[in-house]
Formats: C-alpha cells, sequence, structure tokens
C-alpha cells in the first residue's frame, strides 16, 4: 500500500515506489508523485500540464512508473526519481470521461485535437503552461490564439503545487514532457541557461529529437523557463505527435540518460585545485 500524505516520505515499497498526492487541482482532483529510489540527488519528469490535450504525456510517463516498478535497479543509488504524470489533472478529465489518475488510451474516446483541445486547460479555462512566474503576460498565445494566463503569475494551485513541492524537495533537474513538435528545448527565462542547455544535449543525443529553442512564437508564462530562472536546470521534451509515447527508442533511453547525468554528477569527486 503507498504511503502518503507526507512530504519527503522515501520508504520504498513492495511496487517499488511510494505514490504521493502533492495537492489539488483547480477542480480539486489529486496531482500525484510516484517516488522511486531513496538518494539525495532529487529529479523530477511531469506529465500533461497540457492535459488531456497532451494526454500521450501522462500515458508516457504511466508507462515510466510501469518500467521503474519492474526495473528498480535502473534508479542509480544516489538519485530519488520523482514521476508526476499530470500537472494538470483537470486537463485529463475533460478527455477521459472524468478519469482521475491512471488512464489508458483506450479511455480517450475522442482523439481528434479538436476533440481534446480543451482538455489543454483546468477547470477554470487556464492554459498552466502560460501561468508560471517568468514574463508572464496578461497577453497569452497558443500558436495565434489566445488563451487564458490566469488573472497573475501562479494564480492555479496546480502550478504553486508543483513550485512549492518541487522548491522544498531542492529538486537537481525537472523535465516537462509535451506533445507534439519532436523537439527538446532547454529552459531560459529572457536569457539561455547553460545546465539547462547541458541538460537539453543529454536527452536529447539518446533520444534523437533535436535539442532547439522553442522559436515558434513568443511563449510567455513556462514552467521550464521559471525553473531556469531558479537556477534548476529544466527542459521540454516535445514528442513527436499526440498518441505515442515513443517510450523504447526516445523517452526510456532519455529517462535514463538524465538519470545517469545527475547521479554520476553526484558522485563525482569535487577536485581542488591546488594554490
Ligand atoms: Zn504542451
Amino acid at each position: 500500500i503507498p504511503a502518503s500524505g507526507t512530504v519527503n516520505t522515501t520508504v520504498v515499497t513492495a511496487t517499488g515506489y511510494v505514490r504521493q498526492e502533492i495537492g489539488r487541482s483547480y477542480g480539486q482532483r489529486p496531482i500525484q508523485d510516484y517516488i522511486f529510489g531513496s538518494g539525495p540527488v532529487h529529479v523530477a519528469f511531469v506529465g500533461a500540464v497540457h492535459g488531456g490535450y497532451e494526454w500521450n504525456t501522462a500515458t508516457l510517463a504511466y508507462e515510466a512508473i510501469d518500467y521503474f516498478s519492474a526495473n528498480p535497479d535502473e534508479v542509480p543509488a544516489a538519485i530519488t526519481l520523482h514521476i508526476i504524470p499530470a500537472g494538470n489533472p483537470d486537463g485529463i478529465a475533460k478527455v477521459t470521461n472524468g478519469k482521475v489518475g491512471r488512464f489508458y488510451d483506450f479511455d480517450v474516446p475522442d482523439k481528434s485535437l479538436e476533440g481534446t483541445f480543451d482538455g489543454r486547460f483546468n477547470d477554470r479555462g487556464v492554459d498552466l503552461n502560460r501561468n508560471w512566474d517568468c514574463e508572464w503576460s496578461p497577453e497569452a498565445f497558443w500558436r495565434d490564439q489566445p488563451v487564458d494566463p490566469g488573472s497573475a503569475a501562479f494564480s492555479e494551485p496546480e502550478n504553486v503545487v508543483l513550485r512549492d513541492y518541487l522548491l522544498r524537495l531542492d529538486v537537481q533537474g525537472v523535465v516537462f514532457w509535451h506533445s507534439a513538435l519532436g523537439i527538446v528545448a532547454p529552459g531560459g527565462c529572457g536569457t539561455t541557461h547553460p545546465p539547462s542547455e547541458a541538460l537539453a544535449g543529454v536527452y536529447s543525443r539518446v533520444s534523437g529529437y533535436t535539442s532547439q529553442a522553442f522559436g515558434a512564437y513568443a511563449v510567455t508564462g513556462d514552467a521550464s523557463d521559471w525553473f531556469a530562472s531558479q537556477g534548476i536546470p529544466a527542459i521540454t521534451v516535445e514528442l513527436t505527435d499526440h498518441e505515442n509515447t515513443e517510450w523504447e527508442n526516445r523517452n526510456r533511453p532519455g529517462m535514463l540518460a538524465i538519470l545517469d547525468y545527475f547521479a554520476s554528477a553526484a558522485t563525482t569527486p569535487t577536485v581542488t585545485p591546488e594554490p
């Protein structure tokens, strides 16, 4: 039985993980973290900030949870791995006839872009990836369409939950899964952030997603940009389409490379320069 209710729990259960509710959405749906390992370095992967419009980023997260449950040794000793399948559970509920928690692709009856578009937003109609406090603007866009960025930066409970929880963990790296541009984009708030660029390179090399800045149109209030502004390496990984998880060949190697990257940084002794 997964433990719940406390933060920073590192008890490993028979399933290989601890599942923890870290907070609630605007629509009062739980936001869950699946925690693997107990190392000192916390690394987080977050799916479906864009909810049901990008539901395959949540099914990717659940596939990852299955994988690390079956292969707990793939989490390096230095690492505590956090997998948060849905940063926007309201949006998932919109496309799954109200599912809360785990769902499968067959739970999404209408997979068309039109049918899932409203699932991009939480129950207040806000685009959560326009609501973070980096270049937040009251006028925000998805492509050329205006979207609601919330009444102010961090007006939305989902983002407050993620921000506070991950800062409290002293998270060392954050990967946000989105779809569907087929790229890896490093975080950076108004400027480049080399540690985020390095992280994007690690994921890109093994996944085959091209590492490039998100330049299609101006994005305000982005989550990975905000983490970069806090000095925390963060990237946005955009899957190639809106249905497949690309687990075997792209995102499993990507995750494992990220974990190894932080594990080797943690175990490399600091060399003191000679005077
Ligand atoms: Zn997205």
